[in-house]
């Protein structure tokens, strides 16, 4: 008997067993593969798990898998094995983390994108045409001379990645009739293509040599490191060279960044440095260049991958190295629906894979250092600036009884005015958008809320609404107070959008340019605004968290923290290590190339022990403090913590079911897992939805997920409460 073992998309543990499609005889596909299924009224694609010879069920009973989708199977068992552990691991139902594992269009009953693959060839006229003869189009004479070296053809998707957006020079070639659509086969194993790398441009200094060194003598076989090397050591030089040495042995790497929007310049040099195509994915490409993309990787035919964290899935049948590149940054973890943190998985799959995995930053977290300190990953420093570059020097300036002015001391004002007449730029950083944070009636007190979240409306002055920045809700700005119809009605605190109106009559005639969600909305906005200000052209640039990551400022000489006091004293654990992260990444942005750079943080709370340890002994000892603190409390990375979170429209409902949640679990009588709460979540109410959370802790990891296990088993046998959803978070980021 063969019995097909699938999952579906769908909150449900389970597999579910299929006879063989009508007429497959003894053929069976491979694990991995699409299918058509009937399932309840209707009918879904599935992945075919496993085969069996059994079943529980009654095999008469058993429906037929309908058709089999695609000629293969699209996840290998490499891929199958990684997705399997994620989901036991986060406790995801199986079929959830599959198709999340899948670009979005397969997810559909669609045929692939890849069967046969779109590009362009020369014509007979195009491969006997004279270059020369296109001397007034470079990039018609570029691609045109590509074609020629390829007289099979070249695919759309590798001379968009040689070439950028050449749709204009192919619809002028077209018109000359020196190029021809055609369609080419997929070619397995070899990488088609054409080789534009420029040559390195600077010899390594010592300690990059070790890290290369160190972690070339790991390729073939698993070891974790942490490349602990401060903002423009040359990390990104390190993984380069590793990454060319596996290219040329035939094999892949993996790079798994935080943002990729926020550092087109990382991309443009793993372009530059990198042979043979690269397969970018993140969530700004339509679902079809995604699933090229993924099809290049999956092919073996994409050299690097280079994405963000749902790409830490992407089937990559020869890979050897894996990289994530800012390993403490909070978006590498997923914070709905399918639950992961892209920096644990990295590490899981360089496991599977056999390869080495390097967790690359300037702050690490305290979880990766906890490792590299208890030498599970092997550590890596880069403590000097590649080139002549000077890290920067960062003081404290007390703020208190001072008169701010655009909320700027005079002595940071004196400093920007020096910098700037100098012909230096000035960064300053100050993380809330928006106009002002709190909008209040002056009589009654009355201050602007959202209607549908525990939250205060932020004043947006440009478009004249009061906004939650928690579910996008916004209304006009009322002219009276709502309460006592008072006008007396003022705005309270700073966002960027006041900082920049306020800096204007401040410095006139300086060019400003304000870096935030707001401002960059627009497609191409954040890379014009990045752009002109690496010309110089912007002096100074003020900006939210946008600024800390990735992007350098070689001209920017001062950089101006402005009111991290809040965050000092934030409730989350993580918040002390997040605001020092911040501070250093913000920090390292300055003084790069040949002008060494100085960071002033303006603050109330000059004594306070995180600046003082930060300032004292830099990041490494703020690190050691934190990490004494975290074991005195028994906080991760000393115990292991899962967040059960509920919420519903009802209030009383979330914290009923985590009640009743907290009975199933001190009913498996475990002793050593401790269940806290539940409790109203920090921000009680949230898109209209009450909210309540249930803290789980342990020691042990192995208890913990045995215990995990049996929990979750028990509370998806609980009958479903209309309204109500809840999830678990295993290893949360924030305990939102
Ligand atoms: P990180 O990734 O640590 O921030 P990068 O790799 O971006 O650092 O390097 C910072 C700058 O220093 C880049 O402009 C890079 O080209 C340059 N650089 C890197 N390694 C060297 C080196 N060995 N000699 C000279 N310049 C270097
Ligand atoms: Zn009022
Ligand atoms: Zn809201």
């Amino acid at each position: 008997m063969t019995i097909y073992r699938v999952a579906v998309e769908a909150p449900l543990a389970s597999l579910f067993d299929y006879a063989p499609p009508p007429g497959s005889g003894e053929v069976t596909p491979a694990p991995g593969s699409r299918l058509l299924v009937p399932f309840g009224r209707g009918r879904r694609v599935g992945i075919l798990v496993e085969i069996a010879t059994e079943t529980e069920q009654d095999p008469a009973a058993l429906k037929a898998v309908e058709r089999v989708l695609d000629p293969g199977p699209l996840l290998m068992p490499a891929d199958l094995a990684l997705i399997r552990w994620a989901a036991g691991y986060y406790q995801q139902p199986l079929g959830e983390a599959l198709f999340a594992a899948l670009p979005v269009r397969l997810r559909d009953p669609t045929a692939l994108l890849d069967d046969r693959i779109a590009g362009v060839a020369a014509s007979s006229a195009g491969l006997a045409a004279n270059l020369a003869a296109l001397g007034r189009a470079p990039k018609q004479r570029q691609l045109l001379g590509l074609l020629q070296a390829s007289p099979a053809g070249a695919s759309l998707a590798l001379l968009a990645d040689r070439l950028g957006d050449c749709r204009a020079t192919l619809r002028a070639l077209r018109a000359k009739g020196l190029i021809v659509d055609c369609r080419l086969e997929r070619q397995d194993g070899a990488p088609v293509g054409v080789q534009a790398v420029s040559p390195d441009p600077h010899p390594p200094n010592d300690e990059q040599s070790l890290a290369v060194t160190a972690v070339g003598g790991a390729f073939g076989r698993f070891q974790a490191f942490l490349l602990d090397g401060i903002t423009g050591s040359g990390k990104t030089e390190v993984y380069i060279r590793l990454i060319q040495r596996l290219i040329a042995a035939g094999r892949q790497a993996l790079v798994v960044v935080p943002e990729i929007g926020l550092t087109p310049q990382l991309r443009e040099r793993f372009r530059r440095r990198v042979s043979g195509p690269i397969a970018v994915l993140h969530s700004a490409l339509t679902p079809s260049e995604r699933e090229r993309n993924w099809h290049l990787a999956a092919r073996g035919e994409a050299t690097l991958v280079l994405g963000t964290r749902s790409a830490i899935f992407t089937p990559l049948p020869r890979l050897a190295l894996v990289v994530v590149d800012e390993e403490h940054d909070p978006s590498l973890k997923q914070q709905e629906g399918f639950r992961y943190s892209a920096r644990d998985l990295a590490v899981r799959r360089a496991q599977l894979a056999d390869c080495p995995v390097v967790l690359g930053t300037a702050t690490p977290s305290l979880e990766t250092l906890h490792n590299a300190r208890t030498q599970r990953y092997a550590w890596l420093r880069l403590t000097k600036r590649a080139g002549q570059a000077q890290p920067p020097a960062i003081s404290l300036l007390d703020i208190r009884g001072q008169p701010l002015r655009a909320g700027l001391s005079s002595v940071l004002r004196r400093h920007m005015q020096a910098e700037i007449a100098a012909g230096n730029q000035v960064l300053l950083f100050l993380n809330r958008r928006g106009y002002a944070p709190v909008f209040t009636c002056h009589g009654c007190g009355w201050v602007g809320g959202c209607r549908h979240c525990d939250a205060r409306l932020t004043l947006h002055l440009r478009q004249k609404r009061l906004w939650c920045h928690h579910c996008d809700w916004s209304q006009p700005l009322p002219i009276r107070c709502p309460e006592c119809q008072g006008l007396d009605l003022r705005m309270l605190g700073q966002g960027t959008q006041r900082l920049e109106d306020e800096l204007r009559p401040l410095f006139p005639g300086v060019s400003i340019a304000r870096i935030d969600r707001d401002s960059t909305r627009r497609k191409g906005e954040l890379a014009r605004l990045f752009d002109a200000a690496q010309r110089g052209e912007i002096q100074i640039l003020l900006g939210t968290q946008m600024l800390a990551k990735g992007h350098d400022f070689p001209g920017v000489t001062l950089v101006g923290i402005l009111d991290l006091d809040q965050s000092l004293y934030a409730s989350d654990f993580r918040a002390p290590e997040r605001t020092a992260q911040l501070i250093v990444q913000v920090a390292g942005r300055a003084g790069r190339a040949d002008r060494s750079g100085r960071v002033v943080i303006q603050t109330r709370h000059p004594e306070h022990p995180l600046l003082q340890s930060l300032l004292k002994d830099g990041y490494g000892g703020f690190a050691e403090a934190a990490l004494a603190e975290r074991r005195a409390a028994e906080l991760p990375p000393f115990s292991y913590l899962v967040l059960a979170r509920a919420d519903a429209p009802d209030e009383a409902q979330p914290l009923d079911f985590l009640r009743q949640a907290r009975d199933l679990g001190d009913g498996l009588g475990e002793p050593r897992v401790q269940l806290l709460g539940p409790v109203p979540a920090p921000m009680g109410r949230r898109a209209g939805r009450h909210r309540a959370q249930l803290l789980v802790q342990c020691a042990e990891r192995p208890l913990l997920q045995r215990f995990l296990g049996q929990w979750t088993a028990a509370l998806r046998r609980l009958p479903k409460r209309r309204g109500l959803r809840w999830s678990l978070d295993v290893d949360p980021q924030d305990m939102l």
